[in-house]
């Protein structure tokens, strides 16, 4: 079978007919808890997975960048003068390249506002992470992009930095207003660790999941239902939550606490109330989760996990039939804790299960969801896996 590395240096050598400089990857993620968290300077607790997006990286001397993907039939080519011609996308407007290849270019013009040059690249992109799953695979180009392009370049920007390069591509280049969750998460994730991430300083803590030694297994349940990036009902819930917390006169809804919400709910109408006590719940489930992990492993989430769901189903509104379909089940057949993961809307849910029942939850979600009627789920388990690195 070919792998996605060999896919992309085949992919390059069509391309250019030589061999790249290298090969590097970045992964997509899952994210453990603390869902639209992100973006109100909140906490998070995603792992990246297995699944990863790789990026042959070649030098050239005419000063221009072209970027091709086994996912799209053309590659597309621009001066690299020429990107801050292209970016930032205005608000709303469509990028001016092709919406794939805004994500790898804008990488580099992120890269070149940071103070970063270099001689033109050639860049070969292959992956095996679902697109539009809510596994970040948009994280996943940018990460891989990011690393490449800091090495070729000699930028020397650490990972972190990478993160906001990769999160300005996504915000000012695509157009796409996501929080710095998924790349951080792709740039900074460790094998069997989960990263407790502070979303307001960047202080980000690895915590260990344990999952082998305790017999448990995370599984992905993606519904195939493709989530729309960057505009609906995401938008208007980043408003719901700038609304509330002008509201209660604080920077961002990190500011809330648990015990600030009876006065929240006198101060504002229904449906921003119930936006806020997501984000202010969900927060707290963060940090609740990091203390039960570090205290007593992964066993004693799951409550957290599913207290997460109904606050993201109920409050938030941003579940769909099939993301409570699969949770429900998962739960039924006998999921310690399940829940969506991602931005909502579509994508995927998550379940931990014992290692001797992944089979048995899965054939349950998938026999619900022909029941329902549902186009078939895709269903797999991930293990916390490495962030962004060079792989030759
Ligand atoms: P998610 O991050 O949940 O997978 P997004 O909508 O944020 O979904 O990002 C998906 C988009 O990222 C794709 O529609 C495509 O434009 C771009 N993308 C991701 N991976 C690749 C790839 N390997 N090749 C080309 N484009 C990609
Ligand atoms: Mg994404």
């Amino acid at each position: 079978m070919t792998t996605p590395q060999d896919a992309a240096r085949t992919l390059f050598e069509k391309l250019t007919g030589h061999a790249p400089a290298g090969v590097w990857s970045a992964p997509g993620r899952v994210n453990l808890i603390g869902e639209h968290t992100d973006y109100n300077d909140g906490f998070v607790l995603p792992f990246a997975i297995p699944h990863r997006t790789y990026a042959a990286v070649g030098m050239r001397e005419d000063g221009r960048i072209r970027v091709a993907s086994t996912f799209a039939e053309e590659a597309v080519e621009v001066a690299l003068d020429e990107l801050n011609t292209l970016f930032p996308t205005a608000t709303g407007a469509e990028p001016a390249v092709q919406e794939w290849a805004a994500y790898p270019l804008g990488v580099a013009w992120a890269l070149q506002l940071a103070g970063a040059t270099g001689v033109g690249v050639d860049i070969a992109i292959a992956s095996d992470v679902p697109v539009g799953a809510g596994l970040s695979s948009s994280a996943a180009i940018e990460g891989a992009t990011a690393s490449a392009l800091n090495e070729l370049w000699d930028a020397q920007l650490d990972r972190s930095a990478l993160a906001r390069i990769g999160r300005r591509s996504e915000n000012e280049a695509v157009g796409a207003p996501t929080g710095i969750m998924d790349q951080m998460a792709s740039m900074l994730g460790e094998t069997d660790a989960a990263l407790f991430l502070d979303c307001r300083t960047l202080d980000a803590n690895l915590v260990p999941l344990s999952m082998s030694e305790t017999g448990l297994a995370i599984l992905v349940m993606d519904t195939r239902v493709k989530h729309a990036h960057s505009t609906g009902g995401y938008g208007e819930r980043r408003a719901s939550c700038e609304r509330g917390a002008a509201i209660m006169r604080v920077p961002s809804l990190r500011d809330v606490s648990v015990d600030d919400l009876p006065r929240a709910k006198e101060l504002m109408d229904d449906v921003t109330f119930r936006r806020v006590r997501h984000v202010v719940t969900e927060n707290q489930r963060v940090l609740d989760t990091v203390t039960a992990l570090r205290a007593q492993g992964p066993r004693a989430i799951g409550a957290l996990i599913v207290a997460s769901h109904v606050s993201m189903r109920d409050d938030f509104e941003i579940s769909i039939p099939e993301l409570d379909t699969a949770v429900e089940t998962a739960l039924t057949a006998g999921a310690i804790g399940a829940r969506m993961t991602g931005g909502g809307f579509g994508g995927a849910a998550i379940a931990l299960v014992e290692q001797g029942s992944v089979q048995q939850v899965s054939d349950a979600v998938t026999a619900a969801f022909a029941a329902s009627g549902f186009t078939a789920p895709h269903i797999f388990t991930v293990t916390p896996a490495a962030g962004a690195h060079r792989d030759s």
